[in-house]
Order: structure tokens, then C-alpha cells, then sequence
């Protein structure tokens, strides 16, 4: 049976350090705050933001929340970026996204100023992960994924990294973090030819595609790791969520898996607050 990579773990881990580090800041008169920067109401939207909101709690960040209403409009969204890229005592923001459709999001993405973009949405912090030079901040998912490897002490360097998806929020950043690590990366997508066999030569497999429980056994062997990001709901109705990858047969196969729930959802957020306190040190 494989080794649990259980986020719940890593995340307790990086509370107790967070905890530490903000008791250090606080001495000093400063309160790590990160603001949240929300458009609508939609049901994904407001459960990052809780989230978010919790884990800002349990470990002594505080919140300052910008919620606007659905009809809310580009101005008024750039009104809100402007103030809190100025207010010095906002440290870091959580942009939630995807914007309503009448809002521009290549305007919003270059307003946002990189030191402020906490979950590494804007075009400055893109191109920061992408040059190596310190700006801006990877996405938060991505980064989780890499902070699971490293809890767990599984070295990537000059290892075969396979990352099944190429969106720009996991795919095209998480191949980048394993580079910078210096994983050999190969990144499949929805046309790649031969995709169980790809997946088959890889040590340590990164699985973000969006489709419920669809890579089984035929993509795995003994020895792997695989870090699966999916966050879908169950098939055939079921309550609940699953991820992309068929744990019950990848498990009996391969080294190392995160299990879905409680595998990349539990770091993220606290890869969000890690960056709002990293913000606020600097
Ligand atoms: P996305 O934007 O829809 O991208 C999916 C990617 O997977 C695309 O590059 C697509 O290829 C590829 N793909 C789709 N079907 C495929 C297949 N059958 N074989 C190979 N590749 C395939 O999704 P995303 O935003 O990256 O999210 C991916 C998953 O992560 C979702 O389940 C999402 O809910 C989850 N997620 C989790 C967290 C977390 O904190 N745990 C956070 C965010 C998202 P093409 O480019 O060719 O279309």
C-alpha cells in the first residue's frame, strides 16, 4: 500500500511555523492582513474566501474583505485594486477569480501590483515565475503541490516529473516549480498521444486535468509519486468530492499519493497565508 501524502499533515506543519513567525512580526507592531477581493457571490468564490478566512484566523492573520456586487464594474473593481495596492497595511490580496464577463481581466491582471498577488494571478507574477526573478508570488495550488513533495522528503531533482494539465493556475506553474527543483518536467493536455505510457516512464506525476476519478491503474507503477490536484464532484450523484485519479487502484501500485479530499485543498490555503506573511516581512 502506497504512502498517505497527507496534506492535513503538511498543513498543520505550516501553521505551527506560520504561528511562530507571525509572533515575531507582531512584536514589532506588525499584523500580517491579507484583503479579499471579491466580485459576486459564486459558490466557489466564497468558499475559497472561507477558507482563506479560517486558516487567516487560526494562525493570527487578519482579514479585510472588498466585496462587490455582481454588477459591480471594471472601474469600480480597479477603484478597490488601486486602494489596495497603496494601503500599506494590507500586505497581500486574494483576487478571486474567474471575474464576471464584463470585467476586462487583462486589466485587472496588470493592475494588481505582483508584490501584493498573493495567489500569483497577474501577468508580473507569472513572468516572475517564469524569469526566476523574485517577483510576484507561484500559485498557490501549484506551490502546494511542491510543499507536499518536500514535506514528505522526496527529492525531485534529476527525476522524470510528468503534470497532466497546462492551465496557467497548476499545469504551466507546477511544471515550472519542479524545474526549478530540477525535475526533468514533461506537461500533457488533452491531445497528448499515448498519455498512459507518458505517465508510466514518470517518477513523480502531478495530476490536474479536472475529470473525476479517470486515471486509473493503466498509468501507474511501483515507485512513483503522485500528487493529485482534481477537486470534483463525485460521479453517479454521490455527495461529496474526488479527484482525478482512481485512489483506491493507484494505491496499491505506486510508492506515494495524496488523497483527495484532504490532500492539496488543506495546503493551499496555507500556502496563501505563508505568502501574505512572506509579504509582510518583506
Ligand atoms: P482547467 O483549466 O480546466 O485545465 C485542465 C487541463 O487538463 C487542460 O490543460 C486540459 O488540456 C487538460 N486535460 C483535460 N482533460 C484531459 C485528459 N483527458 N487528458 C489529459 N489532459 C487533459 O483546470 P484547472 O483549473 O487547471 O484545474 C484542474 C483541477 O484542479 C480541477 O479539478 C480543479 O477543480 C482542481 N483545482 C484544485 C485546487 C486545490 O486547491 N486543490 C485549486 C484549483 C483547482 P487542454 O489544455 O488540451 O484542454
Amino acid at each position: 500500500m502506497a504512502q498517505l501524502l497527507d496534506g492535513k499533515e503538511v498543513a498543520a506543519t505550516l501553521k505551527e511555523a506560520m504561528v511562530k513567525q507571525i509572533e515575531g512580526l507582531k512584536a514589532k507592531g506588525i499584523v500580517p492582513t491579507l484583503g479579499i477581493v471579491r466580485v459576486g457571490a459564486k459558490p466557489d468564490d466564497l468558499s475559497y474566501e472561507k477558507g482563506a478566512t479560517k486558516t487567516c484566523a487560526d494562525v493570527g492573520v487578519a482579514v479585510k474583505n472588498y466585496a462587490l456586487p455582481e454588477t459591480a464594474s471594471e472601474g469600480n473593481l480597479l477603484k478597490v485594486i488601486h486602494e489596495v495596492n497603496v494601503d500599506k497595511n494590507v500586505h497581500g490580496v486574494l483576487l478571486l477569480q474567474p471575474l464576471p464577463k464584463h470585467i476586462n481581466d487583462k486589466v485587472i491582471r496588470v493592475a494588481l501590483l505582483p508584490a501584493k498577488d498573493m495567489d500569483g494571478v497577474t501577468d508580473g507574477s507569472m513572468a516572475g515565475l517564469y524569469s526566476g526573478s523574485g517577483a510576484g508570488y507561484a500559485p498557490c495550488t501549484a506551490e502546494s503541490c511542491i510543499q507536499i513533495l518536500d514535506h514528505f522528503k522526496i527529492d525531485v531533482a534529476g527525476k522524470k516529473a510528468v503534470v497532466l494539465g497546462r492551465s496557467t493556475v497548476i499545469g504551466k506553474p507546477v511544471a515550472l516549480l519542479l524545474l526549478e527543483k530540477n525535475a526533468t518536467v514533461t506537461i500533457c493536455h488533452s491531445k497528448t498521444k499515448d498519455l498512459p505510457e507518458v505517465v508510466q516512464e514518470a517518477d513523480i506525476v502531478i495530476v490536474a486535468i479536472g475529470r473525476a476519478l479517470s486515471v486509473g491503474k493503466e498509468y501507474f507503477r511501483a515507485g512513483q509519486y503522485v500528487v493529485d490536484v482534481g477537486v470534483n464532484p463525485k460521479p453517479n450523484g454521490e455527495k461529496g468530492i474526488c479527484g482525478d485519479v482512481k485512489f483506491d487502484e493507484a494505491s496499491l501500485l505506486v510508492a506515494g499519493i495524496s488523497p483527495v479530499p484532504g490532500g492539496v485543498g488543506p495546503v493551499t490555503t496555507c500556502m496563501l497565508v505563508n505568502h501574505v506573511i512572506r509579504a509582510a516581512v518583506k
